[in-house]
């Protein structure tokens, strides 16, 4: 039997994000143990996290120390996240593609396959001296 003289589960609103949680009979009991009166203004999970972020965030691989959002990577189509909010005009590649994107805008011979032909007036005056620099 539970016997938490006094005290009853209490709906609080949480400050920072805004959802209300639960503020049980055994947490204020608890509370109280400690000396502390003031009912928590932040949800569990903000006080986790704040916890997490002042010290311990390191310990815990990174899962959500940010924000991660998921999408589909524009080249090779498999999931992954990315740290900010993917928009449809902007294609999304996973780590992978990211490197390769990374490495194949490199000025390097590459075979010159697929790719590079956007943006036609922009590049054309660079890619001629590049060509030139290099054939
Ligand atoms: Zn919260
Ligand atoms: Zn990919």
């Amino acid at each position: 039997m539970m016997s938490y003289e006094g005290y009853q589960d209490r709906i609080l609103t949480c400050r920072d994000c805004g959802q209300e949680f639960t503020f049980t009979a055994g947490e204020q009991e608890f509370f109280a143990t400690k000396g502390l009166t003031n009912a928590p203004s932040r949800c569990p999970e903000c006080r986790k996290a704040r916890r997490n972020g002042s010290s311990q965030q390191r310990s815990y691989g990174g899962s959500s120390e940010r924000e991660q959002h998921d999408a589909i990577c524009a080249t090779c189509g498999k999931a992954t996240t990315v740290p900010f909010v993917p928009r449809e005009d902007r294609p999304v590649y996973c780590s992978d593609c990211f490197q390769e994107q990374r490495a194949s805008r490199a000025p390097r011979s590459g075979g010159g396959g697929r790719g590079g032909r956007n943006g036609g007036r922009d590049r054309h005056d660079r890619d001629n001296s590049w060509d030139r620099d290099r054939w």
